[in-house]
């Protein structure tokens, strides 16, 4: 059975919801139906708790009960009878007097999660009622009954495995399965998410956990272009790429998918494929276990980034230097991206400020230390392994008039890396396109 999930906007309206119904059943074959919250939802939520957090009830109620009409006036739009405006008007009413409940209790990170959760649950259900309404034979199964993380907030493959084979295994024969994107259970039973965006991840893991045949995330742009539609001219979509390519090409900026969401489709060698609502019928990106031999296939931008160069007599011929510097990165639960060494220094970049001053401080018992602010990690990425010759060079020659202050090549055999200053930024993707993709 293939997994198809689809995102806040391909949900954000009634017309939206009908169009999606649409194209899951037009073929009439099983599958399941990873869904997010209506766009918009989960961040109203989010305000929503604020105002809970500030002890502000007043603030809280109404932001709600405009959340209510405007769910309501999508129930009358959606449903054609009677019957299922009824029945939806009838489960918002129990859903939004459970957020006002809120307002009257005592409010933590643990009454959050639990408002958090509402946006996909009232998605899913709406969705639901609407198959039923439309006589398909259609089944809810809640993600809180089977997606659950460990004790590290990392989800619990092997149960998420066994729970969700049992629950499907037990619910044969529907056309449909719907579940909620996002939300799971913690380590101790209680509702949780997967953090922000993580519906993608959710339906990899449902994908991987019961061996799909294909993974589809469906959302409004035509697939992962080779470049940054927003800033460059002349990009296009990428057909195929390699699950590690994708991996790094979601981290390094493109928006469209969730980074970590690949490896469990890697893991499980499930293909995912990337499709656009708006155009169904196009054929989007697949991401799979394939290396194109010696192919660039795209490049990406990750802006925010701050650089910091320690450099140390003391690091000639000593042996612990990068230990110590790295570990004082990691006393701030700061990740660093980029690595450049030489024998009398090291340059790392971050893209977490929160703890820069402490860091700086600690660093410079080691030696001298400069940092940079608002610079960018442009990341070229495709089959780079060090055997094939040139690839490194085109993208070198590429940024010959650009200032690069770091380059990182060979951690992996998918990416190079070139530290530019923000401002540079678009004419450096510019170039990488016209020499590596428009030639
Ligand atoms: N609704 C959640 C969010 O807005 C999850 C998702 O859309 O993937 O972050
Ligand atoms: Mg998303």
């Amino acid at each position: 059975m293939k997994v198809m999930k689809f995102g806040g906007t391909s949900v954000g309206s009634a017309q939206r919801m009908k169009d999606v119904c649409q194209l899951i059943t037009q073929d009439g074959t099983s599958k399941i139906v990873v869904l997010s919250a209506m766009s918009g939802t989960t961040n109203t939520l989010v305000e929503i708790s604020d105002y809970l957090y500030k002890k502000n009830p007043e603030g809280a109620n109404n932001i709600i009960n405009q959340l209510e009409q405007k769910y309501r006036a999508h129930v009358n739009e959606l449903y054609a009878t009677e019957e299922y405006k009824q029945k939806t008007l009838e489960f918002l009413k129990e859903e939004f007097d459970y957020l006002r409940s809120f307002t009257k209790i005592l409010f933590t990170s643990f009454e959050e999660k639990m408002v958090l959760a509402q946006g996909e649950i009232i998605s899913t259900n709406m969705v639901t009622n609407y198959l039923k309404e439309c006589g398909v034979k259609t089944v809810l199964l809640s993600a809180l009954d089977f997606m659950r993380t460990d004790k590290n907030s990392e989800p619990d493959f092997n149960y998420i495995k066994e729970k969700a084979t049992d629950i499907f295994e037990a619910n044969p024969g529907y056309e449909i399965y719907i579940t909620q994107g996002f939300i799971c259970r913690n380590a101790y039973g209680e509702i949780d998410n997967l953090l922000r965006g993580g519906s993608d991840y959710t339906a990899c893991l449902i994908g991987a956990a019961l061996m799909s045949e294909e993974i589809q995330i469906w959302t409004d742009i035509d697939g992962m272009h080779n470049n940054d539609p927003r800033i460059v001219d002349h990009t296009e979509p990428v057909r195929q790429l390699y699950f590690e390519e994708a991996a790094e090409l979601a981290y390094f900026g493109a928006k469209i998918l969730h980074p970590t969401c690949i490896q469990p489709a890697k893991f499980s060698g499930v293909p995912v494929r990337l499709l656009n609502t708006m155009d169904p019928t196009a054929p989007g990106t697949i991401i799979n276990n394939e290396i194109q031999y010696g192919k660039i296939k795209a490049v990406a931008a990750k802006d925010n980034i701050t650089s910091i160069q320690i450099q140390s007599s003391r690091m000639l011929l000593a042996h612990g230097f990068l230990r110590k510097v790295f570990e004082i990165f990691e006393s701030y639960k700061t990740s660093i991206d980029m690595v450049s060494t030489s024998e009398v220094g090291v340059s790392v970049t971050i893209d977490n400020k929160s703890y820069l001053k402490d860091i700086i401080a600690d660093l410079m018992k080691y030696g001298t230390v400069t940092v940079n602010e608002n610079m960018c990690i442009i990341c070229v990425v495709g089959d780079l392994a060090w055997h094939n010759v040139g690839f490194e060079s085109l993208a070198t020659q590429a940024l010959k008039e650009i200032p690069v202050q770091m380059i990182s090549y060979g951690g992996s055999n998918h990416n190079i890396s070139f530290l530019v200053k923000e401002e540079d930024k678009k004419r450096a993707l510019q170039s990488l396109s016209d020499t590596l993709f428009n030639k």
